[in-house]
């Protein structure tokens, strides 16, 4: 027998019994405000580097906020402030280009011409780095596109004012105290939010028309055949949701959609990203609970096992673990799934559901049985009555 340490296990214990000991040097505990921005930005990046150097900004700011730096905690979370900003206004250059590239004209004049360059740009489309070349007071003015106000105008440079006081390297940290940090964070967190209700109403009527277009909903010409995939790569990485706007979308009424061309497939797609912002914020997500997911794959459980479970037919095959499909005891069809982790049965033919204080399995054969109070399936009860 080999003992096993958990490495991570002794040095949290370490750390604790250091703390107690020397309270001044207890690291404190992150706040979830300081998380709040990454609801602003994507969920799914097309470009690693764009989400490493959100991770990279993130990380930057957690640390700094753990070791008492709070002035340099803010400066980055300005920096994730402005990028979900650009994020943002990436968004009008797609739902109003034409009134994006006029009020870039009006800001830049003859500089114009180098925003569009290719070293501004990312294989000839804009980015959300694009709009950095921009002074932070001025490209908020671009927000007037969607209907920016001059009160959000002044708050919003009010903020790039603020932190240009504190970034300067004139050698004093003025930023020192937690609650002067967290009614900054709070600052920032609110002012993000009225940035993006400009978009709102914008975006869902584009969700709309865009899922309403046969190029996307056809499955015999659009880009995905899995709806899933069809709307993570093609709507939800394409125009760089976040969390925020996924969840306006995700309530949009299936009945939207009751008697458009091709109303079915629209549905199921629109199905598709209701389950995604589903998975996303619940922590204790079971597919066994998702009626998007039980109707995918009915009549489907081996695929169900395969991509949600994320059991492999082949592997089990393979090292011998066992495959969890079974003969429903209901209706007799090789479409009862059992998911161990949550104790529980669903069937993709006859949709019951079944919990293990109902069913279990033979002690003899190995088949599912109900819990009647017998030992044995009725079946090996039958066998033993017969063999006597
Ligand atoms: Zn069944
Ligand atoms: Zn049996």
């Amino acid at each position: 027998m080999t003992l096993e340490f958990d490495t991570s296990k002794i040095s949290e214990a370490i750390m604790k019994a250091f703390e107690s000991e020397h309270p001044e040097y207890a690291i404190p505990e992150l706040p979830d405000e300081l998380f709040k921005m990454l609801e602003y930005l994507p969920e799914e990046f097309a470009d690693e580097t764009e989400e490493k150097y959100i991770e990279a900004l993130m990380l930057a700011a957690q640390t700094s906020y753990e070791n008492g730096l709070y002035q340099f905690a803010y400066v980055q979370y300005h920096m994730l402030f402005m990028t979900a900003v650009y994020y943002a206004i990436l968004k009008v250059s797609v739902l109003h280009e034409e009134e994006l590239k006029k009020a870039l004209d009006y800001l830049l004049k003859d500089r114009y011409a180098d925003f569009w360059k290719e070293t501004n740009t990312k294989n000839g489309k804009l980015y959300f780095g694009s709009f950095a070349v921009i002074s932070e007071s001025d490209v908020f003015m671009l927000l007037r596109v969607v209907g920016l106000d001059n009160s959000l105008l002044g708050e919003l440079q009010k903020l790039v004012q603020e932190r240009n006081k504190y970034a300067h390297a004139n050698g004093q940290l003025q930023l020192t105290s937690d609650e002067l940090f967290m009614e900054a964070l709070n600052s920032y967190n609110a002012k993000i939010q009225r940035v993006v209700d400009l978009l709102k109403n914008d975006l869902i009527v584009f969700y709309k028309k865009t899922i309403s277009e046969p190029d996307f909903y056809d499955p015999e010409i659009r880009a995905y055949l899995d709806p899933d995939e069809q709307i993570i790569q093609e709507f939800i990485k394409e125009y760089s949701l976040s969390r925020i706007e996924l969840n306006w979308l995700r309530k949009i009424r299936m009945s939207d959609f009751d008697g458009c061309e091709g109303d079915d497939e629209i549905k199921t797609l629109h199905g598709a990203l209701i389950h995604y912002y589903r998975e996303l914020t619940q922590d204790e997500y079971q597919p066994f609970d998702d009626p998007y997911v039980l109707y995918k794959y009915k009549n489907n459980a081996a695929e169900f096992v395969e991509r949600e479970l994320e059991i492999s037919a082949y592997e089990c095959g393979k090292e011998g673990g066992e495959f969890p499909v079974y003969e429903c005891p209901e209706c007799g069809e090789e479409q009862l799934v059992y998911d161990a982790e949550a104790g529980r049965f669903h069937c993709f033919s006859c949709d019951q559901n079944f919990t293990t204080d109902k069913l279990s399995f033979c002690p003899n054969c190995g088949q599912l049985m109900y819990n009647n109070g017998e030992s044995v399936c009725d079946d090996c009860f039958e066998h033993a009555l017969n063999k006597d």
